[in-house]
């Protein structure tokens, strides 16, 4: 039997992706006999949702010194990424003391 490609409708982002006789036998060899439901996009994110053993490592520059390093997680676009020195340095420096600002001391009428 000969198999040729299909398109098939993903039923996250209702995008037409090819279901390919390569992907096809694939499946059949696994035994599925479902097709699959959503496009290859959709479905690296949801594996990537669910995927608890894969962390996600982001290279960021430290705010501080400058250096590259990487943190488990996706860092905030407004909050500063420090390296591990760094940070313990921010960390420890900051404690406690509420930033205060100098020298505009707000005018009294
Ligand atoms: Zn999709
Ligand atoms: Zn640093």
């Amino acid at each position: 039997m000969a198999l040729e490609d299909r398109t098939l409708v993903c039923r996250d982002c209702g995008e037409e992706f090819a279901f390919t006789a390569g992907e096809q036998t694939f499946y059949m060899e696994r035994g599925l006999l479902n097709d699959p439901q959503r496009c290859p996009v959709c479905r690296a994110t949801k594996r990537r949702e669910r995927g608890g053993d894969q962390r996600t490592l982001t290279t960021v520059v430290c705010a501080s010194c400058g250096s590259q390093t990487t943190v488990p997680f996706v860092p905030r676009l407004d909050k500063p990424v420090y390296c591990n020195p760094c940070f313990e340095k921010v960390r420890s420096a900051g404690s406690g003391n509420e930033h205060r600002e100098s020298g505009t001391a707000p005018a009294m009428p």
